[in-house]
Formats: C-alpha cells, structure tokens, sequence
C-alpha cells in the first residue's frame, strides 16, 4: 500500500505563541523528507502533528487519501523513533519489539513471525532476548527501529535518531537507513534534523524550516545550487552571503563590478549574492576579486583561506595550496559567473 503525508496549513499555537505557522507540505508515498533547520523552528512539532500527539490549532493532516487529523496515534499507520530510544527497560528486546502489534490486537500467531522479521531488517536478530541495558546506544536505537517497523507502517517518523550517537556511529546508521529505506520503498519518511549532513545523505527533499514556517523546500542539489533565501544558502552548506547593488549586467560588489545572472532584478536595488567557498579559485579570472588574506584556517584537504576585499570578507577553500600563505599577503580570487546565486535582499524576512 502506498501512502504518504500532506499538511495542508498546519498551525500549532500554545497560547500566544506561534510554534508552527500554516504549514503545507506534501511528503510522496515512498519519499523521504527531511526536516531542517534550528532548534526550537517547529520541526518536531510538525512531526508531531502527524503523529497525532500535538492537536493543530488551524489546518489539515492526511496520510495518503485519509484525513488523520482527529484520529488517535494507534490509528494513523504510522511507525515513530525518537532520539533517546524510548524502549521499555523491564522487557527484552523481542518484547519490546511486540508491543506495537499486541496495543494494536494483532493477531496472536503473527506476532512472532513480525517480530523475527523486524529484527532481522535492523540486524538485531541475535539479540532477541536481552535486555535494553545490555545493549549499546547504536544497538537500543535499532530495537526501535524494529518496533516501529513492525507493524508494517505507511509512515516512518524519525526525531533527531541519531542525535544521541557518536559521529562513526551517526555515519553507519545513516547508511542503515538508507538501506532500510531501499527494502521498504512505498513507506514514507518523515526525518527531522538540525544537522544539514543527515538531510543532505538521507533525503529525496529537504524541507528547510525557520522561526515557525517553511523556508525552502526541494531535492537536496536544488538547494545547494540555488538557494531561494539567505537562510537557505547559509544552513544548507556554507555560503559567501556578499551585500551587492544590482546594475544592468551583473552586480556591483565593494566596487568591483561582477558579471552574474541577474534575472530580471531591478538595476540599483540591494541584493545578496551567494558563492559557495569552494567554487572560489585563486588567481586571476572571471569576476576577480583583489583582498588580503586575514586568517588562515588548514583543514586537511583544503586550506580555507578568509580575505578582506574592500572591507568585506570573502571564504575560499582552495585545494592547490602546499604551504599556508602569510596573513597580511594581497591576493587575487575569482568565481565563475554561473556559480554565482543573486538573491534578493530580505526574501527571508517576508
Ligand atoms: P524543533 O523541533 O525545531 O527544535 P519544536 O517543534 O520542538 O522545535 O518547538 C518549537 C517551539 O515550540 C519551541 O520554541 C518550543 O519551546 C515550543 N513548544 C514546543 N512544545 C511546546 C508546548 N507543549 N508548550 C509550549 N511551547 C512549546
């Protein structure tokens, strides 16, 4: 069966308090959506909503055809994990793995074979009879992995799975998932995160939430390669964010003139133009850009070299550098125009 989330202007208030503004967002059966962005956006409210714990003040919920809204959780079809597992510590993990299906009245005889199978998906088949302490942290985030499996869900809701793993951990388990996701392709997932790499690996799109509302939304390239605000450009990847003045070809920036895609915006007014630092060269080219370096940061594969052009910094992460250069040294940097992103002043306040 195939499914998947729609938000039709979802909005959750306590009191006063906005937490989350009009959100309508469509996750396709089979998709995995990332959401991202700040702590405290409405990321996990949102998530939340369609769990059926955090009743909207205004708005709509459906999984697949079926408007879940007024439904309670055990009813939605959906499978949930969150950050601090949540396994019952007095049952053993095939229990636990259970619990679902026996709240649910699953038919007794299939409980097993789900059990066996759930388990067997997440790789904790050996593990069956223990206890949740006798687990790791990587291993306890499996078991609920499995118990969210196991009733066979339409919607997979994931909150911040793998904030509580060390980062060689984080990494295996993102490529867990992404397997699991492979083997369960009509479920849909849902996956907040504040952690730009998560959503960049995992997601088909990535939803990008700030200060309660839905920022940017698309596949992970789209983002990267055309923010449509400065929020976006910033969270999803790092950004040269340059105050410039738009002219009749390119843009003015710390009075170089600079030949970018302008798109139709309107000669003399403000903008900001995005360059991703490692689309910056050094030396002399298109759109050059003279400065002296002010800091010097070694990164291993790249030095990530900061210089002042005209009394605004500009971040490049150059590869052919062997040695670091002195601070203080003049150097030249340039950027193809069509690496260049023009986006218009205050599209992110709106
Ligand atoms: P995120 O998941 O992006 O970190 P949340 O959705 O958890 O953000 O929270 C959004 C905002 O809503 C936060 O400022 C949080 O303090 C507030 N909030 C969440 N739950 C409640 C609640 N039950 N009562 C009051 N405020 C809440």
């Amino acid at each position: 069966m195939t499914s998947g989330i729609r938000f039709d202007g979802v909005t959750v208030r306590y009191g006063d308090t906005t937490v989350l503004d009009a959100l309508t967002l469509t996750v396709g059966p089979g998709e995995v959506m990332a959401l991202l962005g700040p702590s405290g956006s409405g990321k996990t409210t949102a998530l939340r909503a369609v769990a059926g714990f955090v009743q909207p003040s205004a708005g709509r919920v459906h999984i697949g055809e079926r408007d879940v809204t007024d439904l309670p959780p055990y009813k939605r079809g959906i499978g949930m994990v969150v950050q601090q597992y949540a396994l019952f510590p007095h049952m053993r993990v095939d229990e636990n793995v259970a619990f679902g299906l026996k709240a649910r009245k699953h038919p007794r005889a299939e409980v097993p074979g789900r059990v066996a199978e759930a388990l067997e998906m997440t790789g904790m088949g050996a593990y069956a009879k223990r206890h949740p302490r006798e687990l790791s942290g990587g291993q306890q985030q499996r078991v609920a992995i499995a118990r969210a499996l196991a009733i066979r869900p339409d919607v997979l809701l994931l909150d911040e799975p793998l904030s509580a793993l060390d980062a060689q951990l984080r990494s295996g388990m993102l490529a867990e998932l992404a397997r699991l996701h492979r083997e369960l392709p009509d479920v849909s997932l849902l996956y907040v995160t504040h952690d730009q790499v998560e959503a960049l690996t995992l997601a088909d799109r990535i939803a990008v939430m700030d200060k309660a509302r839905l920022q940017d939304c698309g596949t992970p390239q789209e983002l990267y390669r055309r923010p449509r605000t400065e929020f976006t450009a910033s969270f999803v990847g790092n950004a040269n964010l340059l105050p410039v003045r738009v002219a009749a070809d390119g843009v003015d920036f710390a009075g170089t003139a600079l030949k970018v895609p302008v798109d139709g915006a309107a000669p003399g007014a403000a903008a900001t133009l995005c360059v991703r630092p490692h689309l910056v060269g050094l030396g002399d080219g298109p759109n050059a850009l003279r400065g002296r370096i002010s800091e010097v940061q070694w990164r291993g594969a790249t030095h990530r070299l900061y210089v002042d052009v005209g009394g605004h910094r500009v971040k490049a992460d150059v590869r052919e550098l062997r040695d670091t250069p002195p601070l203080g040294q003049e150097i030249t940097l340039h950027f193809a125009p069509e690496d260049a992103v023009l986006l218009a002043a205050g599209v992110n306040d709106g």
